[in-house]
């Protein structure tokens, strides 16, 4: 049954490429929302072009969210979603300065593979089954705005429509294997203020409560949260504070990003940072936490398990070896496993070097990636 459409992906890598080379050259970065929307008009006159209906969620922020409604046989059984963020780590102009380019069988650009390539590869699996049939679900393709700095806009909608979904296919890159994502950290991002008491560090220095003294000690106790056998990292990124070179420092802070394998690893590890935060060494001080975003982890369950092996029998079918494989950074497919949703990340064109000027994408992974996810699909249905 998805002969055709394995075989009609098989044909589309060119108008793969260009759309790919469109996408890419469209700057998008997170905050420019003209930019992202624009990412979004392209595929949405992509979809029009294939007859695939689209809807749209405005957001006055961010981007808004497209959806892409292709049929699928199956009607009534619960829709399949292939995800994807529209939105790149890069500045405007970046685009102008490092167009879209092919050199060695490798596509250059920003956000080339994370993850403009996995757009075009889901744009397309979606217009095959709209065009030949064959999908045992409806397929929603969910594209998103707002993924590189946390999702604020779009986990919702996320969450709402993995509530309803059978499975979720997320199109970031492929690992330079080739191989998947079958799990990967979850992060809280944080902000730690801490409060101290000016005085003149020459006339009244014992008057003064110094929070740069106090948050010294606090870095320390939050690093030594880490533990790395677990799987457990807290990083200060960032700090700032005082009021002048003469004066006992009356405000610090520090910008805070824990990692961590499972939600009781979670649970353990803010334990301990709210214990910090609230200790005080430096007498007179204060502080004060606030969670600033956070991703959920994806922890792989049966119904994750059972995804991935469809995945696997599909690239088996064509002939190639995939295995699973754990990844530090976070994503959207975190939101997704932890609604209870069987989910797979990483099924994108293969990449690598993401979020630097020598991000690539493997020109060679894009049909077969793509012939990969249908199978998937139509495998969902035995
Ligand atoms: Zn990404």
């Amino acid at each position: 049954m998805t002969a055709p459409v394995t075989a009609w992906l098989a044909e589309q890598q060119g108008a793969m490429l260009a759309l790919l080379e469109e996408l890419v050259n469209i700057d998008s970065g997170s905050y420019d929302k003209a930019g992202v929307d624009a990412v979004g008009e392209r595929l949405r006159r992509f979809f029009e072009e294939q007859g695939v209906p689209t809807s749209a969620i405005r957001n006055e922020a961010y981007g808004d969210v497209l959806k892409a409604h292709a049929s699928g046989g199956g009607g009534g059984n619960k829709p399949i979603v292939l995800m994807g963020h529209r939105d790149t780590v890069f500045p405007k102009g970046e685009a102008a300065r490092r167009p879209f380019r092919i050199e060695g069988g490798r596509a250059y650009g920003p956000g080339v593979c994370d993850m403009k390539g996995g757009l075009v590869l889901n744009a397309f699996v979606l217009a095959a089954y709209h065009r030949f049939g064959g999908a045992p679900a409806p397929l929603i393709g969910l594209f998103t705005s707002d993924e590189e700095i946390g999702s604020p806009a779009c986990r919702p909608v996320i969450e709402e429509t993995a509530r309803e979904a059978r499975a979720v296919f997320n199109s970031e890159p492929g690992r330079p294997s080739g191989n998947v994502v079958t799990g990967r950290k979850g992060g809280v991002f944080m902000r730690l203020e801490v409060f101290g008491k000016a005085a003149h560090s020459g006339g009244n220095y014992a008057e003064g409560r110094s929070a740069i003294g106090e948050l010294a000690h606090k870095i320390a106790a939050l690093h030594a949260v880490t533990d790395l056998e677990r799987g457990t990292t807290v990083n200060v990124g960032l700090v700032a504070g005082g009021q002048s070179v003469n004066t006992v420092a009356p405000h610090a802070e520090a910008q805070i990003d824990l990692r961590y394998v499972t939600p009781p690893d979670r649970a353990d590890a803010m334990a301990r940072i709210e214990a910090v935060v609230n200790g005080a060494t430096v007498p007179g001080t204060s502080a004060r936490l606030e969670i600033k975003g956070e991703f959920y982890p994806l922890v792989q369950d049966e119904g994750s398990r059972r995804l991935f092996e469809a995945y696997r029998a599909a690239m088996g079918e064509l002939g190639l070896a995939v295995e699973g494989e754990f990844a530090g950074g976070c994503a959207d497919s975190g939101f997704t496993a932890s609604v209870g949703c069987p989910t797979i990340c990483a099924v994108g064109p293969v990449g690598g070097r993401a979020h630097s000027p020598e991000e690539y994408l493997e020109v060679a992974s894009l049909a077969p990636r793509a012939q990969a996810m249908a199978l998937a699909i139509a495998g969902l249905g035995r």
